[in-house]
């Protein structure tokens, strides 16, 4: 939804608070024929599953066409060129011959190298990635990931990457974000988040993680509970009732933000508990 929010793409019912801020300018004030212009040009996507988000019926080729003619005007033919320059320039094979394949005549890695290729057509300044590897398996994964790492460094981009693997994000993020119920639970380096666990539900990610040489038949730490109706959240901390630290301050009222060492941020009520949890495991 925070990425939808970002791209102008929220579902016609939704409001929004605050401010989404490019090069200087708020997005949420611009009208819809504005964002149009920065959507695809400035900021691209790539969703999570490329089969429901390649259109079936038009050739890839003419997907990844569309924004350069009507962002950057180029001509049919120039666009074809272009097409075929960036599926060789994500690693499709035979690119000239594979532009005029539909999506489902591409494998899943193949679809979502294509849904790279749609995203870095207009060359954005900011590449959002919604779980690009969730539908595909551990080396195909890899791959993709490796991909969007070579092509943010050397495009010179800026990527916001959405992930539930924490192995993921700590091999490709400079910076995290740890949202819990809509809200920021805890932000700050990639480095001190890893090495400081810090905010119970960040604790609890890292708990839940296998470990390796566990052992066979034991079973894996869960947080417990489930994730609150995200209509009807708890009105002061949204982790409230699943925290093994929940106290009566934290049903009713909002977290305060502790600042932590430099940039490090954590929303709790009870910080000092949770520093000192994190050595004996708090799910443990
Ligand atoms: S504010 Fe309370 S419920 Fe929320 S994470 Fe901190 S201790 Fe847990």
């Amino acid at each position: 939804m925070t990425a939808l929010a970002l791209m102008g793409l929220l579902p016609e019912n939704a409001s929004t608070t605050g401010s989404v801020n490019l090069d200087g300018e708020n997005l949420l004030q611009k009208s819809e024929a504005e964002m149009c212009r920065v959507r695809g040009n400035k900021m691209a996507m790539i969703f999570q599953e490329p089969m429901t988000s390649l259109n079936p019926v038009h050739t890839v080729g003419r997907q990844i066409m569309e924004p350069l003619r009507l962002h950057k005007g180029l001509s049919k033919s120039s666009a074809m060129q272009e097409a075929i320059r960036l599926l060789d320039r994500v690693g499709i094979p035979n690119p000239a011959e594979r532009v005029s394949n539909y999506p489902h005549q591409l494998s899943g890695g193949q679809r979502q190298r294509v849904m790279i290729a749609l995203a870095l057509s207009c060359s954005p300044d900011v590449l959002i990635a919604d779980e690009p590897t969730t539908a595909l398996d551990v080396t195909i994964q890899d791959q993709i990931l490796e991909l969007i790492q070579t092509l943010v460094q050397e495009e010179g981009m800026s990527l916001v990457l959405i992930s539930h693997d924490l192995g993921v994000i700590a091999e490709n993020t400079d910076n995290v974000i740890v949202m819990y119920g809509g809200t920021v639970v805890e932000s700050g380096k990639t480095d001190h988040i890893f090495d400081q666990l810090t905010h119970p539900y960040t604790q609890g990610l890292f708990a839940a993680m296998p470990k390796v040489g566990m052992g066979r038949g034991k079973r894996l730490t869960t947080i417990p509970g489930t994730v609150p109706d995200l209509i009807n959240l708890p009105s002061g901390c949204t982790f409230t009732d699943r925290c093994p630290l929940a106290s009566d301050i934290c049903a009713g009222n909002i977290p305060p933000v502790n600042q932590m060492e430099g940039s490090h941020l954590v929303t709790c009520h009870h910080l000092q508990q949770a520093v000192s949890a994190r050595s004996k495991g708090l799910y443990e």
